[in-house]
C-alpha cells in the first residue's frame, strides 16, 4: 500500500542548464515518519513542493507523482487543500484570520463542512493541541512558537492524510521549536497522519523517524531506516556527518 509516490523525477526551475531534481524516485505508505535531510541548496524545498500542486513551482517536470494511486494533477485543488497538509518556516505568511479558533474553523468552512461538525472537530483539535487557553485571543498576540502550532492545528483540523513540513522550526526558539516537534511526533502516533518533515535539528526528529532520506546535489542518496542511512553515509565518507 502506498499513499504518495514520486517516480523518476527530475525538474528544471525556468532559464536553468541544470535540473534541480534529477530522477527522484520516492514512495511514502500510510503512517511513515520520513525525515528529507541534505546539504542547503540541494533541493529539498523543491521537492517537497512537488507534492501539492499549487504550491509546485514553475519550472520543467517529468516523471509521475501521485496520491493514493491517482495522478495528483488529476486530483482538484479542494480535494488537495484538505488532505495534503502543508507547514512552511515563516509562523506568520500561513495566519489569514485574526482570531485563533477562526484561523482554526477557516479551512473547514471553505470546504463548506456543516457548523455543528466545524465546532465539534476545531474542539477537538484545541483540546488536542493545549491551545484553549488561548482560544479567544487575536492572532496577532501569539508568539512565533504559538503561531506554528495554531497553522498546525488548523491543518490537522481537516484531517489531512499526509503531512508535509519544510523547516517548520527554523524561525523558533529552542524551548519552542522542540515542543512543535514533540506534536509532530504525537500527531504521527497517535493521530496516524503520515509525515514528511524537512528538519535540521535531526537529534529532535531522528528518534520518530521510521526513514531518514538524504538528498544531495538533487539526488537522493539514501532512503532507509535512520540507522541504515547513516551507515550509507559512513560508508561514502560523507560531510554531513561532520
Ligand atoms: P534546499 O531546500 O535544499 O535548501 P531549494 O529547493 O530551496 O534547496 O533550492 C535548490 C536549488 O534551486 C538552489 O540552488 C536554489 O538556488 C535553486 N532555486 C530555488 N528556487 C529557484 C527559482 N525559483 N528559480 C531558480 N532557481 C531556484
Amino acid at each position: 500500500m502506498e499513499l504518495a509516490s514520486i517516480q523518476n523525477l527530475t525538474f528544471t526551475y525556468p532559464e536553468q542548464e541544470t535540473a534541480v531534481l534529477s530522477d527522484v524516485s520516492l514512495t511514502l505508505r500510510p503512517g511513515d515518519f520520513a525525515v528529507l535531510a541534505g546539504p542547503s541548496g540541494c533541493g529539498k524545498s523543491t521537492l517537497l513542493r512537488q507534492l501539492k500542486t499549487v504550491l509546485a513551482p514553475h519550472g520543467q517536470r517529468t516523471g509521475t507523482i501521485t496520491l493514493e494511486g491517482r495522478p495528483l494533477d488529476d486530483i482538484p485543488a479542494q480535494e488537495q487543500a484538505a488532505k495534503i497538509g502543508f507547514v512552511l518556516q515563516s509562523p506568520d505568511s500561513q495566519i489569514v484570520t485574526d482570531k485563533v479558533w477562526h484561523e482554526l474553523a477557516f479551512g473547514l468552512e471553505s470546504l463548506g463542512v456543516s457548523n455543528t461538525e466545524i465546532r465539534s472537530r476545531v474542539a477537538e483539535m484545541a483540546s488536542f493541541f493545549g491551545i484553549q487557553t488561548w482560544f479567544h485571543l487575536e492572532t496577532n498576540q501569539l508568539s512565533g512558537g504559538q503561531k506554528q502550532l495554531l497553522n498546525l492545528a488548523s491543518i490537522m483540523v481537516l484531517q489531512p492524510q499526509l503531512l508535509i513540513l519544510d523547516e517548520p522550526t527554523s524561525q523558533l526558539d529552542p524551548i519552542a521549536a522542540t515542543d512543535f516537534l514533540q506534536t509532530i511526533g504525537r500527531i504521527n502516533r497517535e493521530l496516524g497522519t503520515t509525515v514528511l518533515i524537512c528538519e535540521h535539528r535531526l537529534e529532535d526528529v531522528i528518534p520518530m523517524a521510521n526513514r531518514l532520506l538524504i538528498l544531495d546535489k538533487g539526488k537522493l542518496i539514501a532512503d532507509e531506516t535512520p540507522m541504515e542511512t547513516f551507515d550509507i553515509l559512513r560508508n561514502l565518507d560523507h560531510p554531513m556527518l561532520l
